[in-house]
């Protein structure tokens, strides 16, 4: 490995974002490219909730809660990047999983507790009908994305590293077991190492390579309102929604995945969802609906993030994963670090390619 690598990234969402400035403040030299405006697809359309909450194994919940303390550290080394830890409230599951929830991961040492009715309309004063049970988070909390991901990008291009806007990388270039560059649809960049974090369009991508990525992408609701006053302390997740009210007032609430319709766009689904917003409070504002988006989630078919070098290539790594908006300053700092020193971190140990069939 040359001793100042020679990184390509491959993706300017959340995730390549935070690769390419982990990457440049450990010494190496980057490029991304991107093929769209920088801020990523996913990213641009996430709820963008960070937190390490229920349905997930130990290994994967404790990754979850490293990238927690990293997004803490990422506000102490960039101190215009705001996370808000409003904390959540939950009572999407049905009661014995919510009770299985709290229980499991008090017992893991997160910060849950059960509430009931009379705590859940404290915390959320607003609310028309309070759940009888549900799990209070106060360590949780949400970022904007697309604002927080083109922060990481202008940082990591503060410090050296070029952004390349609305290019596509086309393939990657392997000569004789090692990545040596990229094809872009205006030429060819040089590197050493790739790093391959291209979202929805990272199967592909590898795919150029001989590499086969278990990469699936499915569709999610999101709507966004315009801004009204202070109605939500933080983020609460109902049996119909995911929901949180930004700093400026706006509600963007995310629809229960499986529950959305999307025969016509989402328009239909997106109507639905806004009532149900409105219907939420009491008394029921009036809210004004802003937009919708129907956004494309890549999700790795086991459910779990795919990071880490590709057998066979060297200088090839590959770093696609859902809840990327959690994860993305573990995986940057991880990722660099592999990149820069060899180093793997235990965390990731499950999460490597080394898990795909052969
Ligand atoms: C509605 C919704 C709600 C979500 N809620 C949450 C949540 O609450 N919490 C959470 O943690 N996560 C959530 N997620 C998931 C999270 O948003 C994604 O995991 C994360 O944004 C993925 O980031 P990324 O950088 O990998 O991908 P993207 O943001 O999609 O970025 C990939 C980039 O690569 C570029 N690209 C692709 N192919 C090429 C190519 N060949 N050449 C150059 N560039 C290329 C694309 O243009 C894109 O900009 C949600 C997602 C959605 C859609």
């Amino acid at each position: 490995m040359a001793v100042r690598p020679n990184v390509v990234v491959v993706g300017a969402g959340i995730v390549g974002a935070s690769i390419a400035w982990h990457l440049i403040r450990s010494g190496a030299r980057v490029t991304v490219v991107e093929a769209n405006n920088p801020g990523g697809i996913a990213t641009r359309n996430s709820w963008a909730w960070i937190n390490a909450s229920w349905g997930n194994p130990e290994a994967y919940f404790r990754l979850r809660v490293c990238a927690m303390n990293e997004w803490r550290r990422l506000e102490r080394d960039l101190p215009n990047l705001r996370v808000a830890w409003t904390g959540s409230l939950n009572w999407e599951l049905p009661t014995a999983k919510l009770e299985v929830f709290a229980a499991q991961h008090a017992a893991w040492g997160y910060d849950v507790r059960r509430v009931d009715r009379a705590e859940a309309q404290r915390i959320e004063p607003n609310l028309a009908d309070p759940p009888d049970l549900a799990v209070h988070a106060p360590c949780e909390g949400a970022i904007e994305p697309l604002m927080v991901a083109r922060q990481l990008l202008s940082a990591a291009r503060e410090l050296g590293a070029t952004i390349i806007d609305n290019r596509t990388v086309q393939s990657l270039d392997v000569c004789a077991g090692s990545v040596a560059g990229v094809e872009t649809d205006s030429g060819r960049l040089d590197a050493d190492q790739v790093v391959v974090a291209a979202g929805a369009g990272t199967a592909a991508l590898a795919a150029t390579a001989g590499l086969a990525l278990p990469v699936s992408v499915l569709p999610a609701l999101l709507i966004v309102t315009k801004p009204h006053g202070r109605l939500l302390n933080g983020l609460v997740m109902t049996p119909v929604m995911q929901l949180r009210q930004t700093a400026d007032g706006r509600f963007v609430a995310a629809a229960i995945f499986s529950d959305a319709d999307f025969g016509d766009d989402g328009a239909t689904a997106a109507a639905r969802l806004f009532s149900a917003i409105e219907s939420l409070f009491s008394p029921m504002p009036s809210l004004a609906f802003d937009f919708h988006v129907v956004g494309r989630r890549p999700i790795p078919l086991d459910g779990f993030p795919l990071v880490g070098r590709a057998a066979g290539i060297d200088g090839l790594h590959v770093a696609v994963t859902h809840s990327g908006v959690t994860l993305a300053p573990a995986i940057g700092r991880f990722v660099a670090e592999e990149i820069v020193t060899g180093r793997r971190d235990p965390l990731l140990a499950p999460f490597g390619l080394e898990r795909l069939p052969k």
